[in-house]
């Protein structure tokens, strides 16, 4: 629940009470999963989507890479352009977190030549669907390769007793919402492209300098702004923003889990303690999530509302990244005022 970020989520609220969990930061070095270097180099063999469960066979075209889930399938698509030809397996409003492979996500990955992922377990689905796809010419790259994931340490405040929760060995997977580390998954996106797809090599290089040029840049606006509001403390319903946290010297301290039907008094008795025990200055949902709960919850909290966006839903094209993360900066600055 907590670092695979199994809280609210829009329109996929789970039942339970409502423990307050302080999400306190820890580096730890855990070992990733490798993008595999054996692979054979698959550019020159770009099998259309129909050719289902047929070797791919060698043809002139493009690269067929398939990604999991929006950014990384916004990262992937920056750098390949219109050399490859760049799909997404999760469908853009559809959760990433609990999501089910189709049949059609097999047949994807059954006639890609590429296929990108967030990796630190946030793509369980993966799993059987890759098994299932049968496709020895396909080449994994694992866009977190050499970033070290944040495990969450004490909880602070629970209203009943976890379930079993613990489960996320591999640590926080919202690597994505931090602007340097996104840099390093793009990074990890073009070398796996370039090894997979030697012929487009300076393209990639070309896409993937004037994307992390403007993730720098990013990263700078993010500073400047934050730099004046130390220490910021926010509460949010969904586990996704740990790494943008310890970047820019804001804490997250508490990740809310919303029940279904009603909250207890009891739940928000708890609530209001650990908003006073953290001095909280921010509440955070998500775009798109009109919930009487929280709406109630957070004017007895004292603490107005605000969406921040964790991307896992969103537009398509590569520039989204930039204006949500944008938005996502304006919320910051205004909250922690
Ligand atoms: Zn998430």
């Amino acid at each position: 629940m907590i670092v695979n970020c199994r809280g609210f989520r829009p329109g996929r609220q789970r039942s339970g009470i409502l423990p307050i969990v302080a999400v306190l930061m820890l580096s730890m070095a855990t070992g990733c999963s490798q993008s595999n270097p054996n692979q054979e180099k698959t550019s020159e063999q770009s099998p259309k989507v129909q050719e289902v469960g047929s070797t791919p066979s060698v043809q002139l075209g493009k690269t067929k890479v398939v990604t999991t889930f929006l950014p990384i399938y916004l990262f992937t698509k920056a750098v390949a352009g219109n050399v490859a030809d760049v799909e997404i397996l999760v469908p853009p409003g559809t959760e990433v977190h609990e999501y089910q492979a189709t049949p059609e996500n097999v047949k994807a990955i059954a006639t890609a030549n590429v296929l990108v992922k967030n990796g630190l377990g946030l793509e369980e689905f993966l799993e059987g669907t890759v098994k299932n796809a049968q496709n020895p010419k396909l080449t994994e790259i694992d866009a977190s390769i050499g970033i070290k994931p944040l495990n969450e340490i004490s909880p602070v405040v629970k209203t009943a007793p976890d379930e079993k929760d613990h489960d996320h060995l591999q640590g926080n997977p919202h690597v994505w919402l931090d602007p340097v580390l996104a840099k390093q998954q793009v990074t990890n996106i073009r070398d796996g492209l370039i090894a997979a797809d030697p012929a487009n090599k300076a393209t990639y290089e070309a896409n993937a300098t004037a994307y992390i040029k403007e993730l720098e840049s990013l990263n700078s606006e993010f500073q400047q702004t934050l730099q004046k509001n130390p220490s910021c403390t926010f509460i949010t319903f969904h586990d996704a923003f740990p790494y943008l946290a310890k970047r820019y010297n804001l804490k997250q301290v508490a990740v809310v889990e919303i029940p279904e039907d009603q909250l207890s008094p009891a739940d928000v008795q708890n609530a209001i303690s650990a908003v006073k025990k953290y001095k909280v200055k921010a509440l955070f949902s998500e775009p798109g999530v009109d919930n009487k709960l929280l709406v109630s919850l957070s004017k007895d909290l004292k603490l107005t509302l605000r969406p921040l966006d964790s991307l896992e839903t969103g537009e398509t094209a590569p520039q989204y990244y930039f204006k949500a993360m944008k938005a996502n900066l304006q919320i910051l600055d205004t909250s922690c005022k």
